[in-house]
């Protein structure tokens, strides 16, 4: 007698841990056919392992998922290892015959998936991919001589002409799900940290329902002066959304409609919501990028970048990720990263621009720590940011553009209010001196109870003379092109 039950189909959860918007989930309840939800933890999904960052994050949004996909009535398998040898097990144990996926576009995610979608093809299993994740796929917004666009305002402006932006979906309401498969408890992949839990300061809640109700205060509040609050370290003046657009909890385009929607309905002027649609676009433009250009995640975009003598200097390095540099802007920045997994965009440009200028340190150094501690590390977006700052990227700043740290803390954080927070050592000092504490008299310091150098350092480094060392290194280096 036939079996009329349809095989059951697999939805490959990556970064797309969320109900709503979700392509490959809502088609696979819609094929009619028992649903089996499963995330894969496997260390090289992004072809390099996860930042600790990153793993205290997938701990709590894995929780929220197989939570609301419990309730849904499928739930959610866990497993560990190497992702197609877990997939086949997983079609072996239920003859599973689809795999429903939301792309990944980094190379060796994109190099992997096509391998596995071949393997499984030849047994029979088909592999089935949606865009969950970019307002564009990758690769399809091109220029009149259909080649990569390299820079920013002519690929945004091609970017909304293509982008289909979706009206937000709400997910599957049921599922039809497959009680009794075999799966680890999450508590097993240590993903949280322990001995120490450096995680205390962690003030995030992962999860989709997190992610509507971040999206929901920006828009009630910081979106309305975004354009200049965005730009003030110690205001709370954006989305906070990175860590969740990252992990997929939120789609790009609900972020996008929810923000037009504001401007439309007269909540929020429509200049600011541009302004917000443009950073999701920067966010698009990293992606796309490193999806056309693979090399750069290891090289300069512009090779003649690949020349650049760094220095070796593993005291200035430490001191850096230590926030103990001496400049208070730098210092704070590198606190608050450490203390909370992310850092206020202005401040990464100010604290990288010191890595790579003032310490003539390599941008790998400075990535390599923030893809470690920032709870939103992503690759797309982190390489094109520090080679942008290093002057190597894609329509990068000007080489010869080196931040002053001290009028980039006194001009966007002229109350000082950002570095009390970070440094309070340092609270003590009126707004004159914050920014420069060894340009303080004697006497001011000994007022705020600061001795320099033990309770807080002097500038590891003169400001002056680093940048003419790093005009003359980058001079050298366009030079040998
Ligand atoms: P909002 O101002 O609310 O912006 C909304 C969204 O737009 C962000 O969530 C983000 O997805 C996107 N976005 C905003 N600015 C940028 C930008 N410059 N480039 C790309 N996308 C942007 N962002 C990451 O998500 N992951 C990273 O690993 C990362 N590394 C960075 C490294 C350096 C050296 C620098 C200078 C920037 C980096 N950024 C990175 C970009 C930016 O700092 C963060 O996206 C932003 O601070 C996140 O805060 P928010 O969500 O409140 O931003």
């Amino acid at each position: 007698m036939a079996n009329d039950t349809p095989a059951p189909v697999i939805v490959w959860f990556r970064r797309d841990l969320r109900i709503a918007d979700n392509s490959a989930l809502t088609e696979a309840a819609e094929s009619g056919a028992p649903v089996i939800p499963l995330y894969i933890h496997d260390e090289q999904l992004d072809g390099r392992p996860l930042g600790a960052a990153s793993r205290w994050w997938l701990d709590k949004s894995l929780r929220a998922l197989a939570a609301d996909l419990k309730d849904r009535g499928a739930p959610l398998v866990l497993r560990s290892g190497d992702a197609e040898s877990v997939l086949r097990s997983v079609i072996e144990e239920t003859g599973a015959q689809t795999v429903y996926m939301n792309r990944l576009f980094e190379p060796a995610a994109w190099e992997r998936d096509a391998e596995i979608a071949q393997g499984l093809k030849a047994d029979g299993v088909t592999c089935r991919g949606f865009n969950g994740t970019m307002l564009a796929r990758p690769g399809s917004v091109r220029t009149g001589q259909d080649a990569p666009y390299k820079v920013f305002t002519p690929f945004l402006k091609a970017l909304l002409q293509v982008v289909e932006e979706p009206a937000p979906r709400d997910g599957p309401r049921t599922l039809d799900g497959i009680e009794g498969l075999k799966t680890e408890p999450v508590d097993d992949w240590s993903l949280h940290p322990t001995r120490p839990d450096w995680s205390e300061d962690f003030d995030w809640t992962p999860g989709e329902a997190a992610a509507r109700e971040a999206l929901s205060r920006f828009l009630a509040g910081p979106l309305k002066a975004y354009g200049d609050g965005r730009d003030v370290p110690g205001k709370d003046g954006t989305s906070r959304l990175s860590p969740h657009l990252h992990f997929g909890e939120i789609s790009p385009w609900r972020a996008v409609h929810a923000a037009r929607q504001a401007a439309e309905d007269g909540r929020v002027p429509a200049k600011q919501a541009e302004k917000f649609v443009s950073e999701i676009g920067w966010r698009e433009f990293s992606t796309h990028l490193l999806h056309q250009f693979p090399y750069m995640a290891e090289r300069a975009f512009r090779p003649e970048f690949d020349s650049m003598v760094w220095r070796d200097d593993a005291e200035g390095l430490e001191a850096w990720k230590r926030g103990m540099t001496g400049y208070p802007i730098v210092d704070a920045g590198m606190r608050q990263l450490w203390a909370t997994g992310w850092m206020h965009n202005r401040v990464r440009m100010i604290v990288a621009s010191f890595l790579i200028k003032d310490l003539l340190i390599d941008w790998r150094e400075g990535e390599a720590w923030f893809w470690d501690t920032l709870v939103d590390a992503d690759m797309g977006n982190n390489i094109q940011n520090w080679q942008w700052v290093a002057g190597s990227g894609a329509d990068a700043a000007p080489y010869f553009r080196i931040f002053n740290p001290v009028t980039q803390g006194e001009k966007f954080d002229g109350d000082g209010r950002y570095v009390r927070r970070w440094i309070p050592e340092l609270a003590g000092l009126s707004d004159r001196w914050i920014h420069a504490p060894w340009t303080a008299p004697k006497e001011v310091l000994a007022a705020a109870g600061i001795r320099l150098g033990r309770d807080y350092p002097a500038p590891i480094v003169d400001h002056a003379m680093a940048r003419q060392r790093a005009l003359d290194a980058l001079e050298d280096v366009k030079s040998a092109r």
